[in-house]
């Protein structure tokens, strides 16, 4: 794995920490607010049903209907306040107290109804106030918190901040990354990682205008592996794919940055030296010939190649000068191999 791609992975597991942490912080808030809307819900519904309910029985009027709604009240008032998922002591303390004094007003009810003395009918108001005081105590704590938690919510916001970031930096590598990979693929050649045919042939074609418009010359080497065969048959192909990147690497030492070494088929390479006459050239292609005879390769110790040179000429086509220099490095072949021709 490469720099690049190790790094969009960093990133992206970074990224994946945060969203994590952000999406169940989120989560979490959403849970804890439904609770306490429900709460709030539960508890005002129960804190006004009482009310009424006193209110009714003051008047003499029995409602076991409103006993039976508020002891569903009740009842979904302990779901929520003893959730053994989200336990809060707080409010399971608020419930018992809740259904205790529940139990005393309706025994007051009952009493007052039994026996409708000014005594009883002060019980069952006191009960009833602590019923509304209570409820209202909880409405308001439940409210009070809720707010602290919904304050503490906006910490993640950064967070949210931080994973937007992370977002566009990831795209915009992941982009980058994928314009490199394409553009390596289409111009390099994935054994030697120098350059291709394709990028040889439009730099070619590139400098062949400017040669034509300016009258700038350009030299083109281009070098063959002698017996390249007998390499790969005595030593297998693989030995013959080490020895093509190493000789890859040595050439591409020796090259100037604005000249372009390519492999342009299985053992051929060749490269196009800018701005050069036939003379440096030709130094160019003796010293290519030297580094290789003195190059210890591996396995196979020793190569030699064959090198033909031309030069561009006015009024050259890409094809002229290109044909020019195959038909040297042929010359060097035909000639016992190991040398350099030139072909004007
Ligand atoms: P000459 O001196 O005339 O160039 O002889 P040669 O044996 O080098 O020439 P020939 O064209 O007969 O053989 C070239 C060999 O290069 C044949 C082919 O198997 C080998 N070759 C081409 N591409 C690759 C490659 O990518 N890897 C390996 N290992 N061998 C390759
Ligand atoms: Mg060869
Ligand atoms: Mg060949």
């Amino acid at each position: 794995m490469n720099k690049k791609s190790s790094t969009i992975l960093i990133i992206l597991g970074i990224l994946l920490f945060f969203l994590i942490g952000t999406i169940s912080s989120i989560l979490r808030t959403i849970n804890i607010t439904e609770k306490d809307a429900m709460t709030i819900n539960n508890v005002g519904s129960i804190r006004g049903s009482s009310q009424r309910l006193v209110k009714l029985e003051l008047s003499q009027t029995r409602s076991s209907d409103l006993i039976e709604e508020i002891d569903e009240k009740i009842m979904n008032f302990e779901v929520i306040a003893k959730n053994p998922k989200s336990p809060n002591v707080e409010l399971s303390e608020a419930y018992d107290y809740l259904l205790s004094t529940w139990a005393d007003l309706k025994a007051a009810i009952y009493a007052f109804r039994q026996n409708p003395s000014e005594e009883n009918r002060q019980t069952m108001i006191e009960i009833s106030e602590k019923i509304w005081n209570h409820a209202n105590a909880t409405v308001l704590e439940t409210q009070l918190y809720s707010e602290y938690k919904f304050d503490n919510f906006r910490k993640v916001l950064p967070f949210l901040a931080i994973d937007f970031i992370l977002i566009i930096l990831l795209i915009l590598m992941i982009k980058r990354f994928v314009r490199d990979e394409l553009e390596i693929a289409v111009n390099y050649d994935p054994l030697t990682k120098i350059h291709n045919r394709n990028f040889y042939y439009e730099s070619l074609k590139r400098e062949t205008i400017r040669a034509q418009r300016y009258g700038k010359p350009f030299v083109l080497i281009i070098f063959d592996i002698d017996h390249f065969k007998n390499v790969n048959d005595t030593y297998g192909h693989d030995v013959g794919d080490i020895v093509l990147k190493e000789l890859s690497r040595l050439c591409g030492y020796n090259v100037r940055k604005s000249d372009i070494l390519a492999r342009i088929g299985g053992e051929e390479f060749s490269v196009l030296a800018p701005e050069t006459d036939i003379t440096s050239g030709i130094v160019l292609a003796e010293k290519f010939l030297n580094i290789v005879n003195s190059h210890e390769f591996e396995k196979v110790k020793h190569i030699t190649i064959s090198i033909g040179v031309a030069q561009y000429v006015a009024g050259d086509s890409l094809d002229d000068v290109f044909k020019r220099a195959d038909i040297a490095l042929y010359k060097a072949k035909n000639n016992g191999r190991n040398r350099v021709e030139v072909e004007v």
